[in-house]
């Protein structure tokens, strides 16, 4: 069987980050987050974190060439071989169209889970959320907040809001969101590429998370 490349799409706070770490757990394979990409190199100060932070404090797209070219180094490397999820790429049609070649090309089965939550719960939903500074991982204050409070579960240290958590830049995120990334919509649906559409509104991680697994004919 082909290996799958499969495609976590939405608005941001449609929970691609929380779906993608899950699945990476039950299928194995790698969990590539463009954002999580770019905000380590933003954290290690290269030339290209320099670049690119600006744009990501402002809430905005950065340049496609950048990103696909992480994603084409990314997946080219050992561990994607039996498949791997992106999430948060492609966002454009541009960077969905290098992504088609280049699955093509590399000989992967691109399957596209699309998440629907409406604004309103995203706004309420991302205000409520932080991360660990340390390894990434994500809580909610309202569904899945840590058990001491403020602090990562695993690392212990003190949980932070992402810059691009507050909420004017959340705003001007579902903006490029709705001008740039949305109507990738249609190309997916005219791809002739399996393409499933979910209600990612409700429902805590895990119902969402059996959802996905039932639409992929997992177990
Ligand atoms: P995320 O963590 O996926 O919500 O991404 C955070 C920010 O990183 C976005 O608001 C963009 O500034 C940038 N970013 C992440 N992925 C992409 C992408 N595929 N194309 C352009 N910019 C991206």
């Amino acid at each position: 069987m082909q290996p799958k490349a499969l495609i976590l799409f939405g608005p941001p706070g449609s929970g691609k980050g929380t779906q993608a770490k899950l699945l990476r757990e039950r299928l194995q394979v790698p969990h590539i987050s463009t954002g999580d990409m770019l905000r380590e190199r933003i954290a290690s100060g290269d030339h290209l974190g320099v670049q690119v932070q600006e744009l990501m404090q402002a809430g905005r797209l950065v340049p496609d060439e950048i990103v696909n070219q992480l994603v084409a180094d990314r997946t080219s490397q050992a561990d994607c071989a039996t498949g791997f999820i992106l999430d948060g790429y492609p966002r454009t049609l541009q960077q969905a169209e290098v992504l088609a070649v280049q699955l093509r090309q590399q000989g992967f089965q691109p399957v596209v889970i699309h998440l629907k939550v409406d604004y309103t719960k995203i706004i309420a939903r991302i205000a409520g959320r932080r991360q660990c500074p340390v390894c990434g991982a994500l809580y909610s204050l309202t569904s899945n907040p840590p058990q001491r409070p403020d602090h990562c579960d695993l690392e212990g240290a003190r949980l932070v809001i992402r810059d691009d958590d507050k909420e004017f830049v959340i705003r001007e995120r579902l903006e490029a969101y709705d001008r740039q990334t949305r109507p990738l919509l249609d190309y997916f649906a005219a791809s002739g590429d399996p393409f499933h559409e979910l209600d990612g509104s409700d429902g805590t991680p895990q119902e969402v998370l059996a959802s996905v697994c039932s639409v992929l004919n997992l177990e």
